[in-house]
């Protein structure tokens, strides 16, 4: 039976992300934003909260384990590196580990870059990727612990996912992604494409997540970083391209 997978928005840009299995009832929220709008989603369904997957430590993730853990004493996981600190957790999990949420298992793959800590859960058997705030739709996370080219492995290995790959991101930030996009590589056409999607999905209100890793190999700059246009295009070809990644994240930090 396959999983299914509800997404809604918590704080102000975050997403909720809840996956459960039929076939045992195991239900995983994916971080935790905030447990007001997690616990809602899990009453619409019926479902009951068994587990929570933590992919970094940054509050606007984690703000509401603590009162979920209390409400529904569900195991709590998060990533193995011990240089953060975290409340509440009952198991650590590193790359190459696999988490059971019932008869579903995730893969877990290190993806360090936008925090040390920060890893990625891949449910192989759904075609689902929950890559929190490494990948964005037609972005990419802001490099504030790691270098730009640990952050470009990072990529690299989310990339080699196979295209079908259904990738949940932590925020609804497609719209500036595209807009910044689309000064560099604007001779895209499947980015042109995807810049009319989500701007009729946002005026719509609706999300513009999840993408597939297919489609974000085409439109996302940042995973076209070795792309010999995109070096072109910003005047750097030939140069290494965890250079280019770096030049491609600081322009858009200052966008
Ligand atoms: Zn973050």
């Amino acid at each position: 039976m396959p999983a299914e997978i509800r997404l809604f928005n918590c704080l102000s840009d975050n997403f909720g992300y809840l996956i459960h299995d039929p076939a045992s009832k195991a239900t995983a929220s994916i971080d935790a934003p905030e447990a007001g709008p997690i616990i809602k989603a899990l009453q619409r369904e019926g479902w009951t909260l068994t587990d929570i997957l933590v992919t970094h430590h940054h509050a606007d993730h984690v703000g509401g384990v603590a009162e979920l853990k209390t409400k529904y004493n569900c195991r709590v996981v998060a990533p193995h590196d011990k240089s953060t600190k975290y409340a509440n957790v009952d198991e650590r999990a590193k790359e190459g580990d696999t988490v059971r949420v019932g008869n579903l298992t995730a893969r877990v793959l290190e993806t360090p870059g936008h925090t040390l800590d920060h890893i990625s859960y891949i449910f192989d058997s759904e075609n689902a990727a929950f890559v929190a705030d490494t990948l964005f739709s037609v972005g990419c996370g802001r490099v504030f612990e790691g270098t730009y080219p640990m952050m470009w492995q990072s990529l690299l290995k989310l990339r080699a996912l196979p295209d079908a790959t259904r990738i949940y991101c932590g925020h609804e930030y497609t719209q500036s992604n595209v807009k910044f996009a689309l000064g560099i590589d604007g001779g895209n056409a499947a980015l042109k494409a995807r810049a009319d999607e989500v701007a009729k999905l946002r005026a719509a209100n609706q999300p513009t997540v999840p993408t597939t890793l297919g489609e974000e190999k085409e439109t996302n700059i940042f995973l076209r970083a070795d792309a010999p246009s995109v070096a072109a295009a910003l005047g750097m070809a030939g140069k290494p391209t965890a250079d280019i990644f770096g030049e491609l994240r600081e322009r858009k930090n200052r966008s």
